[in-house]
């Protein structure tokens, strides 16, 4: 078997890669006619290809990457961390980098969230918030408190338990009798003013269907889970964070858990580091992943209150959270989070992404000028607009392949075109990008 890589060709991996690996969220005939791009390597914002071809990762490979490819300072912590310790289980031991971890993200909520448990993807940590809302009302007295909320268009993962509280019918529809739905209620998309409202009165409405189901089922119910500030996997629906104010009021006055997916819009992706901090609240749960470890292993955990913590703290096994993976708290995957919150630090990332969100927003202004676009929409370090196209059938795939051409790696979710790039993009390169995205939109709409 040829196993070198130096002698094999681009077209040679793609074919070896079609008839070995079954892609993620992919229908994989498509790839008789979508291309599939064979990464030899990565350099800040751009991925290259074996033949010398470069693509400027405009979507932070699934919004995991936040600070370039191959970063040097994520490098070095992670090679000293490989001679150091590699992985050792988390029950029963415990270790350098995953108590620092846990220690930097309490202090960065004031330690409101002062507990951390540990998974590997996101989805998982989206199971264990439900899980531990859930543990919590039967471990005080209130096992009736079983259903969960989720809102319109909400994306929680897909594994069983998170496609329940997810509402996007590409990923849920073919599964619909393997998992218990929750209640689903109307979403605060900003897009939903009708003439002469603003977003403001979309929240009230929101907020009012949010009080119809809480005053009728509160008695029933854990919590609420939603993804603060952007509805990303739907198609970049944003919201005023005044909702998520008037929801953890609620989820107040009614004794429900509020849950806070920040796995998407978490790490600095919003312009503060947790969404959440433009609503000027904390939520009971928050789940994190993706941007945590920078994009380079996989990592998610969920951040809890004392409260919660001090419901499972008991002499009974049984009233213990007994939920684990086997990679939970792996110091790898610690310690390149670590090397990412300190870049958060010195670097002061928040401070310059805002003058490369001005850029990125500028950027934005040019391509909505095209007839086609609607709903041009910006928060902090996501960027987005749905597109009219002529022809809507696989507009998706023929953006993404005209964008390739354009050496721009982007991915549109439907007709919605989005930037969710990493924090590195220079001026220039950002008005490349909107240079580029501009004549696939002249291409393909
Ligand atoms: C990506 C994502 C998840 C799932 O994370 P995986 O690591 O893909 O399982 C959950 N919630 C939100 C908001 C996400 O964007």
């Amino acid at each position: 078997m040829n196993t070198s890589s130096s002698t094999i060709s681009d077209s040679d991996w793609v074919a070896r890669s079609l008839a070995s690996v079954w892609h993620p969220c992919t229908q994989m005939q498509h790839h008789e006619s979508l291309p599939l791009v064979a990464v030899s390597h990565g350099k800040g914002a751009w991925l290259m290809d074996h033949e010398g071809r470069r693509y400027l990762d405009a979507v932070s490979s699934w919004w995991v990457n936040l600070f370039g490819h191959a970063n040097p300072r994520i490098n070095a912590a992670l090679k000293d961390q490989l001679d150091r310790l590699e992985h050792a289980m988390l029950a029963g031991f415990t270790h350098e980098p995953v108590v620092q971890l846990s220690e930097r993200l309490s202090a960065l909520t004031d330690h409101h969230l002062g507990h951390c448990f540990y998974a590997s993807d996101g989805a998982s940590a989206v199971e264990i918030a439900l899980k531990m809302s859930f543990h919590y009302w039967r471990n005080t007295g209130h096992a009736e408190k079983q259903e969960f909320v989720c809102l319109e268009g909400s994306y929680h993962g897909e594994t069983v338990g998170a496609l329940g509280v997810t509402d996007v019918p590409v990923f849920t529809e073919a599964y619909g009798g393997m998992f218990r739905r929750a209640h689903v209620v109307m979403n605060p998309d900003a897009r939903k003013a009708g003439d002469g409202e603003t977003s403001g009165d979309v929240v009230a409405r929101a907020i009012n269907a949010m009080r119809l189901l809480l005053e009728r089922r509160a008695d029933r119910i854990a919590a609420v889970i939603v993804e603060p500030l952007v509805q990303c996997a739907v198609g970049m629906a944003m919201y005023d964070a005044d909702y998520l104010r008037q929801l953890r009021a609620l989820c107040d006055e009614f004794s429900v858990h509020l849950i806070a997916d920040e796995i998407a819009v978490g790490c600095g992706r919003t312009g503060s580091f947790f969404a959440c901090e433009q609503a000027t609240i904390w939520p009971d749960f928050m789940c994190l992943s993706k941007g945590i470890s920078g994009g380079y292993l996989p990592l998610s955990l969920v951040m809890t209150t004392e409260t919660v913590y001090q419901a499972f703290y008991h002499p009974d096994i049984a009233r213990g959270f007994l939920h684990s993976h086997s990679y939970t708290g792996n110091p790898l995957a610690c310690r390149a989070a670590l090397a990412t919150l300190e870049m958060f630090e010195e670097d002061d990332v928040i401070a310059s992404n805002r003058q490369r969100s001005q850029w990125l927003g500028e950027a934005l202004a040019k391509v909505a000028a095209h007839p086609a676009v609607r709903h041009p929409r910006q928060t902090g370090m996501i960027m987005a607009f749905d597109v009219e196209p002529p022809v809507r059938e696989a507009f998706a795939r023929r953006f993404f392949t005209a964008a390739l051409k354009q050496e721009l790696l982007l991915r549109p979710i439907g007709t919605t075109v989005y930037w969710m790039p990493p924090y590195v993009l220079t001026e220039e390169e950002i008005a490349g990008l909107g240079e580029g995205t501009l004549r696939v939109l002249e291409n393909v709409a």
